[in-house]
């Protein structure tokens, strides 16, 4: 049995860092530091959720601190083993590991001096320069596209990914009693972006995890961006005032050299002043310098006709701080290039305390601007900004080009997506949560592959290469009987804290269930019904009386027919499930289900197990109400938080299906048919949420009563 848990960027874009447990091995795929909000911060603190000395090896797609940043932390906390990686991203990390060790040593003694006045304890660092140096001795330097034998049982193969120089896309075949392969896409390139090759097209995976930092939005193209520029610079110079960038030191601050070098190869600008200010994007740029046989096709003709867009005569590298301040003096007709890009650090703040209030100059925000940054301040058209505690008025050109993204865009990834011949399921990482789920719902329409968007922590157990199963440690004792054939769900507040999946869709095309899989709601159809009805009570349609009458009893499809003298079906779409926005709730006839609606399975008399087609027929045919584990946890909360119906009828609605228990209160739906039974149901403040979806007839109640004694005690 093999295991995958996801410590990073799950709905989130940083920390990346995968662990794969095959047999006696456990390998890392990235080991990255965690940027943003505080609560994920902290995960760079304390300790590995794994003993670092279990660890055999690891496998590093890029250099990118988010990528890379744990690493010496592994190394201090002892891990021993390999670090495979390519040689570009060996050779950057060497430098970029040794900077964020010397920004760790130097937050936690700026930290610490005010800790020691309060008389606390010093913090240490999570590493320091000298564990980075030392982690740069177990580097193992890989080619793009040799395989690889990293155990007896372990193959690998690093790929392009045109995401960065040297990124990679992994490939990793795992052998227990078959052969599993996983594909890690990395970051992922777009096409034609300059200097890097476009990314690697793969064909098959068993398991594919994909990025999706851009899954739902749309670059600006490439020869709009450069003209964009073009205007920026002419513009700015014949204002006569300097035009300041900030840029990420690594990857950004080349691409822009670059597309500065085209335009003023083509004459659109005039030659350019040009300063890279950032330490570390000079060192970052003489590493891409010595590796100019990777670049792709352009990039290493200008090389080799001598227009090389990192040395001429007019691009200047700072080094010193007296080179920095020097610049402060010049008043116009240069370009200033610097860290950090979103202007929160770093030595651009003093080019723009001393640039900002001049009306001749150019601030020009090339890339994504974090909430609560400087950087952002002023693409959202502050009129004064605070710097080292200065006020200092804006009446600097604010402008904002958005293409310069080293990440594959919706399209590009989908486009990568397309080449696949084979994949048998799909993991959907490093985004923000809207767009890992956005993407992760495109997937699935338009490749028709299982979808999985990992929870931070989660891990799944992968048998044979099929099913597939979550825990989070609450729920590690749970017995699912073999027999079981469905989807479970947990939600805690807006939170899924448990879910896993098991058994078959559909037998006859080994379809297995998923978490996006639609179910048959059996009986539990007439909640709908009813829920339907209580609309129509409260628009004045339907008599007040009517919801007198309530019970949990099984007619109510009939009732909402005669009152509401329509069809029922109709009714519920019109005022349920289209309010509510359940996009995967629907009727449908048993012989024409969409793809991803599972096949009910019954047992016959004499034993054999049969689709439910044949079984529901006898009651003549109708279409049967399919919903998914995620549709209806968007029921309940709307429906217990009052936003769907008002409290009181909620109140009366559900007290027929109150459970008898002691402990605090519970509602639970239950739905049966040949084929389907269901559960779902909780607590009346939406705190827990239990859905038990099955296409069988097995197991299901046991189930269900588990996961409520685990979730709401007593019972
Ligand atoms: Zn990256
Ligand atoms: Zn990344």
């Amino acid at each position: 049995m093999m295991r995958m848990q996801f410590l990073g960027a799950a709905e989130t874009t940083s920390g990346a860092c995968y662990l794969i447990q095959s047999g006696d091995r456990q390998i890392l795929v990235d080991c990255g530091l965690f940027h943003g909000p505080e609560e994920l911060k902290q995960r760079n603190y304390g300790d590995f959720p794994f003993d670092p000395r279990a660890i055999d090896a690891v496998l590093l797609t890029h250099a990118h601190i988010d990528h890379s940043g744990l690493l010496p932390k592994l190394v201090k906390h002892g891990f021993e083993g390999p670090i495979y990686a390519t040689a570009v991203t060996t050779d950057l990390c060497s430098i970029m590991l040794a900077d964020s060790g010397h920004i760790q040593e130097s937050e936690v003694e700026r930290k610490n001096r005010k800790r020691i006045r309060r008389g606390e304890d010093p913090l240490a660092p999570i590493y320091t320069v000298e564990d980075a140096e030392r982690t740069m001795k177990q580097f193992k330097r890989m080619v793009y596209d040799e395989e690889v034998e990293v155990f007896p049982s372990i193959r690998v193969r690093f790929r392009d990914a045109g995401h960065i120089l040297g990124a990679a896309i992994v490939e990793l075949w795992v052998t227990e009693e078959e052969t599993t392969k996983l594909v890690f896409s990395g970051d992922l390139g777009n096409l034609d972006q300059p200097i890097v090759q476009d990314p690697t097209f793969i064909t098959e995976a068993d398991i594919l995890v994909i990025e999706s930092t851009y899954g739902t939005r749309t670059h600006e193209n490439r020869e709009g961006r450069l003209e964009h520029l073009a205007d920026v610079v002419n513009s700015t110079m014949k204002r006569g005032g300097n035009l300041l960038i900030p840029a990420f030191a690594l990857g950004r601050t080349q691409d822009l050299l670059y597309s500065l070098r085209v335009l003023q190869d083509r004459g659109d600008i005039p030659p350019l002043n040009i300063y890279i200010d950032s330490p570390l994007a000079s060192k970052a740029t003489s590493v891409f310098q010595e590796h100019a046989r990777v670049f792709d096709y352009e990039a290493r003709t200008m090389v080799k006709e001598g227009r090389s867009p990192f040395e001429a005569p007019h691009v200047h590298y700072t080094e010193s701080v007296q080179e920095s301040m020097r610049l402060n003096s010049v008043s116009g007709g240069l370009v200033i290039i610097s860290a950090s890009g979103m202007a929160d650090a770093g030595r651009i703040k003093h080019h723009l305390k001393h640039n900002l209030w001049r009306r001749q100059a150019t601030v020009l925000l090339v890339g994504y601007q974090a909430q609560g940054t400087l950087g952002r301040r002023l693409q959202d058209g502050a009129k004064e900004v605070r710097i080292h505690g200065e006020m200092v008025k804006v009446a600097a050109t604010i402008e904002t080009i958005s293409g310069f993204s080293a990440h594959a865009d919706q399209g590009a990834l989908l486009n990568w997506l397309r080449r696949f011949r084979h994949i048998g399921r799909v993991f959907v990482t490093h985004g923000e949560k809207e767009s890992c789920h956005g993407f992760a719902e495109l997937i699935n329409q338009e490749l028709r592959v299982p979808v999985i968007v990992p929870k931070l922590d989660e891990r799944f157990d992968v048998r044979e290469g099929q099913i597939l199963s979550t825990w989070d440690s609450q729920y590690h004792d749970l017995q699912v009987d073999e027999e079981f054939s469905g989807v479970v769900q947990v939600a805690h507040g807006d939170e899924i804290a448990f879910r896993g999946a098991w058994g078959m869709a559909q037998r006859r095309f080994r379809v297995e269930n998923q978490f996006f899989t639609q179910f048959n709601l059996g009986s539990a159809r007439h909640f709908f019904a009813q829920l339907a009805l209580a609309r129509l009570v409260e628009q004045g349609q339907v008599d007040q009386g009517t919801l007198g009458l309530w019970s949990a009893e099984p007619v109510w499809e009939q009732n909402l027919r005669e009152w509401s003298e329509a069809d029922p079906c109709e009714v519920v779409t019109r005022e349920v499930l289209e309010p509510l926005g359940l996009g995967q709730t629907a009727y449908y006839y048993l012989d024409q289900l969409p793809a991803l609606a599972a096949t009910g399975y019954t047992v016959t008399n004499s034993g054999r197990t049969v689709e439910n087609i044949y079984a529901m027929l006898e009651e003549g045919l109708k279409p049967q109400l399919f919903s998914t584990a995620h549709d209806l946890k968007k029921l309940w909360s709307a429906l217990v938080q009052g936003e769907f119906l008002r409290t009181d009828t909620v109140r009366l609605l559900l007290a027929p299906y109150q459970e008898r228990t002691d402990s605090p209160k519970l509602y639970v739906v239950e739905g049966q048919a040949p084929g389907a039974h269901v559960f779902f149901g909780g607590a009346p403040d939406a705190t827990r949420f239990v859905t038990v979806l099955s296409n069988g007839e097995e197991a299901v109640r046991s189930l269900f009563d588990q996961l409520i004694k685990m979730t709401h005690g007593g019972r």
